[in-house]
């Protein structure tokens, strides 16, 4: 078959020739029909996430069920899949749960074991497939990681989020957009974006947001306060994660305030009795649950949910990492075999 590998960190991937994975017992094998181009990718390419070269990637896939190893049951050959990335050990306690992007292993599909930057992958169970029904692959696939990972982190915050209270979400690009829209489809919260782009700004309004701030702009906190008429945001979230954007969002949390950092910019931010607004809650949110995939395909099926993706050869691969490290996708990339 035909695969994007890496062979060597901060090198481009090789597309070529390798042997099309046969699956084992409890396996079934995926003939790929898109798999999203994901940012975290640059980041394993420049190799700050460990993983065995040569690599395969590609963490956010939708296709056919191809082929099914011994033992592996519930679906039909030829039948379209949406693929689970977060593949955990499966006996532990958040596995159990059915956390299992969250498991110690963190053996996730595309960054560890072969991903979807080929013609076909293998996953390891059945456990890990959902039924894509009439999802169109290319479209789905990037749901899987891009959709998800905000759609759990603003999960973790509708509880919050009544009447009358306020959200801010800090960055508004690919995973900012989908946080967005489920803020607007989910809650009845106001919700405050926060972005220095103008062209992101201009994109939040037209995707919902109540009100846009420009962080550059001297009274950009005080605009956050007014608009959540004085009393603080009951929830920010952060797709950015710089040392700035989790100071605005911390600071523009009300009392009890809950502070989600979804961004992997890597920034940090003073804990202290006096750095927070008083008992603010601070948590991270990785991934997303397989429950939560199948909640964010329902609501995709429901075509309220707004997903711009470009579609492009597996062969253009390194076009299209070299775009994304510029910026230039508008969307999200999905590389098609
Ligand atoms: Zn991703
Ligand atoms: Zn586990």
């Amino acid at each position: 078959m035909k695969a994007a590998r890496l062979h060597e960190f901060g090198g481009d991937f090789v597309v070529e020739e390798v042997p099309t994975p046969e699956p084992g017992a409890g396996e079934v094998r995926v003939r790929v029909g898109g798999s999203g181009a994901c940012h975290s990718d640059l980041h394993v390419r420049a190799g700050e996430i460990p993983v065995h070269l040569p690599a395969l990637l590609g963490h956010e896939n939708a296709g056919w069920v191809d082929a099914i190893g011994p033992g592996a049951e519930g679906f039909e050959i030829g039948e379209p899949v949406v693929v689970f990335g977060g593949w955990g050990c499966g006996r532990c306690r958040v596995c159990l749960g059915g956390q299992e992007q969250l498991c110690d292993t963190m053996r996730w599909g595309g960054i560890g074991p072969d991903g979807g930057y080929a013609d076909y992958m293998v996953v390891p169970s059945t456990r890990h497939l959902l039924a894509a029904g009439d999802l169109d692959p290319a479209l789905a696939a990037p749901l899987t990681d891009a959709a998800l990972t905000p759609y759990s982190a603003v999960k973790k915050a509708l509880p919050r989020l009544v009447p009358g209270t306020t959200a801010v979400l800090v960055g508004a690009g690919g995973l900012g957009q989908y946080g967005l829209q489920f803020l607007k489809l989910l809650s009845p919260a106001t919700v405050v974006v926060v972005d220095s782009s103008a062209d992101k700004r201009r994109l939040a309004l037209e995707l919902g947001a109540d009100q846009v701030v420009d962080p550059a702009d001297a009274d950009a906190m005080e605009q956050i306060k007014a608009a959540s008429h004085g009393e603080g945001a009951a929830v920010a979230l952060d797709f950015v994660g710089a040392d700035a954007t989790m100071r605005l969002g911390a600071s523009s949390l009300g009392p009890q305030g809950l502070f989600v950092l979804v961004g992997l910019a890597g920034g940090s931010f003073p804990f202290s009795f006096f750095s927070l607004p008083v008992q603010a809650t601070l948590t991270s949110s990785s991934w997303g649950s397989r429950n939560e995939l199948e909640e964010v395909l329902a609501m995709a099926r429901t075509g309220r949910l707004v997903s711009t993706i470009e579609r492009y050869p597996l062969g253009e691969i390194n076009d299209v990492f070299a775009r994304l490290a510029a910026g230039q996708v508008q969307g999200r990339a999905v590389l098609i075999p």
